[in-house]
């Protein structure tokens, strides 16, 4: 059983606060994505944790034992990083084996570890080669199975996949999180890549400028997110915000009156943001009493196509609905699933809906 904690843990260098006074609570065989802009904090949180950083301030705690003094090796955690650092001269075997040696562990269960761990990570075939005669990918499975065989703690990696090519990404993610599971190892995964975060994780621990801005998961912190950071920050393409009013049961969007919006309990809502999924269109009437926006663009993604339109000087994009026959230079009126977005107040803050009105 591995319960970890963070309280209020915190890291100055100089006049920069780089982690601010971070509390969080992980489960065990819990999968947490660290997730933020570049320089928001993640590596140094997670450097903390490993031991590779003092704490300006705030504990670490494993199991209820602050471990802020114990050394790396004492805290017991396997270690991932974006630059994979394996011993060149030393066959894949010996690699992966050189945490069991160095503890002693005896020959014969050396064997079988390596081999049922090199099997789980599809490289058994790769064990007599040097890392020098492996691709990207395989170095980095190698540098995961290193960190794995002496079955540590917790796993802590930090952008392990960001220099692989993204069908290679896309596949060791899968990997990762299926290995994660058979193992049931706590693990923390830092990386700035929302859509990485979204594929691994149990929960994401959203951060900006040092501070966690929300600890949820990947679906709650798409659909509820926690302020107009996180609300901004995840999706691609982002949310569409709008200025609203609300008042006498009636919510003004961008100043047009929507009698059919749901409005949540508090006048205090001052902007709204949309998914390009919850913006619902059809052609405009000539004398249209809804937004109206022009479309500029029909943007193909794939499996979906996006409506980048004009309103008012700015942008919005639209999810394409699969029938719709719209090209560039058309009106349409917008309407929204009022029960998905979202209502921030002056703060910033997500304002919740009474409970009745939630989904
Ligand atoms: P992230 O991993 O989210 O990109 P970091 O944790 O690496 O962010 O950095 C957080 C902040 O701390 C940044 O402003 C960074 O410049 C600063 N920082 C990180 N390491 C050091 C250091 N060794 N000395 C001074 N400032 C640092």
């Amino acid at each position: 059983m591995v319960h970890t904690e963070l309280r209020e843990l915190r890291k100055e260098y100089d006049d920069v606060v780089a982690v601010d006074d971070v509390s969080l609570s992980l489960d065990d065989g819990e999968f947490l994505v660290l997730l933020g802009p570049s320089g928001c904090g993640k590596s140094t949180t997670l450097r903390m944790i490993a031991g590779l950083e003092d704490a300006t301030s705030g504990e670490i705690a494993v199991d209820d034992e602050v471990v802020n003094e114990q050394s790396p090796a004492e805290r017991d955690f396997a270690l991932v990083f974006q630059q994979v650092a394996l011993y060149p001269h030393m066959s894949v075997f010996d690699n992966i084996s050189s945490p069991l040696r160095a503890a002693g562990v005896d020959k014969p269960t050396v064997k079988e570890r390596v081999e049922s761990t090199a099997e789980l990570l599809d490289i058994s075939e790769l064990l007599e080669r040097d890392p020098g005669e492996l691709s990207g990918g395989q170095q980095q499975r190698v540098a995961i199975g290193r960190a794995l065989v002496r079955e540590p703690k917790a796993f802590l990696l930090d952008e392990p996949f960001s220099k692989l090519d993204q069908k290679l990404r896309i596949q060791l993610q899968k990997e990762l999180k299926q290995l994660q599971e058979e193992m049931n190892i706590t693990t923390v995964f830092v990386t700035h890549d929302q859509e990485e975060a979204m594929v691994l994780a149990d929960r994401i621990a959203v951060m900006d400028a040092g501070e966690l801005q929300q600890i949820d998961t990947p679906e709650n912190i798409y659909r509820k997110p926690r302020n107009r950071f996180v609300a901004d920050f995840i999706g691609n393409p982002t949310m569409n915000f709008f200025e609203v009013e609300a008042g006498d049961g009636t919510l003004h969007v961008d100043g047009v009156a929507y009698e059919s919006a749901d409005v949540p309990g508090s006048a205090d809502i001052i902007s709204m943001a949309a998914r390009p999924e919850d913006i619902l269109v059809e052609p405009a009437e000539t004398d249209d009493d809804r937004l109206v926006a022009t479309v500029d663009l029909v943007e193909m993604r794939g499996s979906t196509a996006y409506f980048i339109c004009q309103l008012d000087g700015r942008e919005l994009t639209i999810l394409k609905e699969d029938n719709a026959a719209v090209t560039e230079g058309d009106r349409l009126a917008l309407d929204f699933d009022f029960d998905a977005v979202n209502f921030f107040d002056e703060t910033g803050e997500r304002v919740e809906r009474a409970p009745e009105a939630e989904a």
